[in-house]
């Protein structure tokens, strides 16, 4: 197994640009069924499939000795995921060492069993997708979610000292009328809120059209009740969120705007699927199988770092991400809960 301290050379692409930030897919399987990211009745992968969680853990640590210092678990819900708290115990020693932060993004139906333990782990932040406060549209966006157990989450996760942001897809006709009262619920309880436009990610049995609204619409619809201040990029850089401060809350909005303006230029991270797969863009279907050679090279991690420095020559420059049209194909066929949110 790779020693996290081992000195390596760190990951640039051929752009330039440095690979500090790593997604970590530990699941493609849900609790939910979110309208935009999978279909009703998805077919998930056969659990044999899937890496190990000490295979999780070798390959973050192949990670972070080439300079990643940041990891957010993801999924699917990685809190549905068996043993998962064995893989944040895991990484939380490399805090530190290597790592600057460990954190996740949930959909928080089972973070009220779980915030004490991952905030011992030393998870900080968490970031948790919430679409709509009104339990009708949020049942309905969600195909089966349950409200209140999400809020039971939220709470959990702010008693345990961990700091929440909320990330909400914007919706056409399910949440767009909504946002300004789940900004100000958000802003009033010390969470910022990030919006998200829906991205043309595999088949959901929905149409991308019908759901995609542009953020600047919603920006236009939230400046009729606040006082917006524009205040750059994210503040974990290479982050592709544009933020807004509101006077009137003293909270804070970001916006991601995949479609509307395109942010890879500060591109600083690459996604690896709950399968080995390392994809170094969302929106391209370009990747490498790393769990073949994980498996073929049981004790020597050569051929891993290797296919890293292969993956950094592969990188491309940005995703091409358009909803023009009614019925459009999907510009890549795997879904957001495949790659890893
Ligand atoms: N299940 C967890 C959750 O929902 O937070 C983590 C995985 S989920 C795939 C990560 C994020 O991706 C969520 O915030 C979700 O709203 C977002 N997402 C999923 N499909 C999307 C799509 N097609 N377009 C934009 N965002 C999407
Ligand atoms: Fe599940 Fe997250 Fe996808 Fe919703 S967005 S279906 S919670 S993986």
């Amino acid at each position: 197994m790779a020693d996290a301290m081992t000195a390596h050379s760190p990951l640039i692409d051929q752009f330039g640009r440095r690979i500090s930030y790593l997604r970590l897919s530990v699941t493609d399987r849900c609790d939910l069924r979110c309208s935009y990211c999978m279909a009703e009745q998805p077919d998930f992968l056969p659990r044999a499939e899937l890496l190990t969680i000490e295979e999780l853990e070798r390959l973050s640590l192949a990670f972070i000795a080439r300079g990643v210092r940041k990891i957010r678990v993801t999924g699917g819900e990685p809190l549905v995921r068996r043993n998962v708290m064995q893989l944040f115990r895991k990484l939380g020693e490399q805090l530190g060492h290597g790592l600057d932060e460990l954190t996740l993004t949930t959909n928080a139906t089972q973070l009220d069993k779980y915030a004490a333990d991952l905030a011992a782990a030393g998870v900080r932040r968490v970031n948790i997708s919430l679409d709509s406060l009104e339990p009708d549209t949020f049942a309905r966006i969600t195909r089966r979610g349950n409200l209140a157990a999400v809020l039971r989450g939220i709470d959990a996760a702010q008693a345990a000292g961990l700091k929440v942001k909320l990330n909400t897809v914007a919706l056409k006709h399910e949440n767009a009328s909504q946002i300004p009262a789940l900004a100000e619920w958000a802003h009033g309880r010390g969470i910022d809120l990030t919006l998200i436009e829906v991205m043309p990610l595999g088949e959901t049995g929905e149409d991308r059209f019908d759901q995609y609204i542009p953020l600047p619409a919603i920006r236009d619809q939230l400046e009729q009740r606040f006082t917006l201040k524009d205040v750059g990029r994210s503040d974990d850089l290479g982050g592709p969120a544009r933020y807004a401060d509101v006077a009137e809350t003293g909270g804070r909005i970001g916006f991601i705007t995949p479609l509307t303006n395109n942010f890879c230029s500060g591109c600083n991270r690459v996604r690896v699927t709950c399968t080995g797969r390392i994809y170094m863009c969302l929106g391209q279907d370009d990747h490498i199988d790393l769990r073949a050679l994980m498996r073929h090279h049981l004790r020597d991690d050569k051929a891993l770092q290797n296919a890293l420095d292969q993956a950094m020559r592969a990188k491309p420059e940005r995703h091409d991400f358009a909803i023009s049209a009614s019925g459009a194909e999907p510009a890549v066929a795997r879904p957001m809960s495949m790659t890893g949110g």
